[in-house]
């Protein structure tokens, strides 16, 4: 299979699952026994904490780890205040629209925050956003759909002199470039594991201390009775593994995935009315996001499985859906165009020869359509 996927999931690298073993068999204790073996469970988690805090140029004790990014992303919601009014950009991914909305529906004031045609926050919305004067703000650092990446650092000192609690999700954006918590001045920040080549099922937010951070689970008090539940601990330690991977091979990667998404828009150039979305913003490096006027992206997604080629046709979450992407929608892409959407996203195993094949076989199918 030739898989352009990889904004929606990563396979687990060899050596993480390596890492993960021992975890799994001989070392099964709880992390919270005293015995010996639930202390050695107590100090690999600990140790993966490092690692996650290293990827993110933060500290271990600012890391609760969850079951994922959009576990994170809920709970950094919750740290919302009786009845603040939240903010959140047009184009989130569903786990902080949905959440945003049902707060909404409970009586929280709720603003969208508008993007212009290359995805990023308008000054307009920006001025609107000031009257509005929300609690809390979430604006996403990388988007899943477009690669857009949102210059959130710029937008959240201002925000945080303000009194407003500054949550991104940088679940696309860790380990595609680099991003540091302590840079990025946010009091939140959501990641997950199985987007940088660890496990499903597991992610983390860094929270900042200043945050109180309302637990979406209550129980035991694990994770600084933040988030109770016996850990995970073999995806612990592989996300702990795929973060120092991810931080040792960043700006090598970075490179090797930005020549090669180069050629690939050089060579999706060649096919006539196709368009790149955002293609002029700054992007991350492995992420290309086209429409094809006339065509239906999600009869292409298809007849591309059929040639055992997997790509999306716009958030994995969406796919299925009959509405054209909400992000898209957001930008000002009007509906035929956005429903014609395919997102590539490349990952380690990408090669010149599948870019090369791809074009074939999708100019091929976009001539028969
Ligand atoms: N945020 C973004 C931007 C994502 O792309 C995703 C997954 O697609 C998530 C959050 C949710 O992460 P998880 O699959 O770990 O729940």
């Amino acid at each position: 299979m030739i898989y352009f996927d990889h904004n929606a999931t990563t396979p687990l690298d060899g050596r993480v699952l390596e890492a993960m073993s021992p975890f799994l068999t001989s070392f099964y204790c709880n992390p919270s026994s005293l015995y010996r073996h639930g202390r050695l469970a107590r100090s690999a988690v600990d140790t993966a904490r490092e690692q996650v805090a290293a990827l993110l140029d933060t500290t271990a004790a600012s890391i609760i780890f969850t079951s994922g990014g959009t576990e994170a992303n809920n709970l950094a919601l919750a740290s919302i205040p009786v009845g603040g009014k939240l903010a959140v950009a047009a184009t989130e991914h569903p786990s902080i629209s949905e959440p945003a909305k049902r707060l909404g529906r409970q009586g929280h004031g709720l603003a969208v925050i508008a993007v212009d045609a290359d995805g990023l926050l308008t000054e307009d919305a920006l001025t609107k956003l000031d009257a509005f004067q929300p609690q809390f703000i979430s604006v996403m650092l990388a988007n899943n759909e477009t690669g857009v990446i949102q210059d959130v650092a710029r937008y959240a000192g201002a925000w945080r002199d303000k009194g407003i609690i500054v949550h991104t999700d940088a679940v696309q954006a860790a380990g595609k470039v680099p991003v540091s918590f302590k840079q990025l001045n946010v009091h939140l920040l959501s990641l997950s594991s199985h987007k940088i080549y660890g496990p499903k099922g597991c992610g983390a937010l860094v929270f900042d201390k200043s945050v109180p951070i309302n637990p979406l689970i209550v129980g035991g008090g694990q994770e600084q009775d933040l988030r109770s539940g016996t850990e995970n601990v073999a995806a612990i330690v592989g996300f702990g593994k795929a973060a120092e991977l991810a931080k040792a091979g960043l700006a090598e990667s970075g490179q090797r995935l930005l020549a090669l998404r180069n050629l690939l828009e050089a060579r999706l150039a060649e096919i006539p009315g196709l368009t790149i979305f955002a293609q002029s913003a700054l992007r991350l490096p492995n992420t290309v996001q086209f429409g094809l006027p006339h065509v239906d992206g999600e009869m292409l997604l298809m007849k591309l499985d059929k040639k055992n080629i997997a790509v999306s046709s716009g958030s994995a979450c969406a796919s299925g859906g009959s509405e054209p992407s909400p992000v898209l929608t957001a930008m000002g892409v009007g509906p035929a165009l956005a429903k014609s959407a395919l997102r590539l996203s490349l990952g380690q195993s990408s090669t010149e020869a599948e870019i090369s094949q791809f074009i074939t076989v999708l100019k091929g199918l976009v001539c028969q359509a």
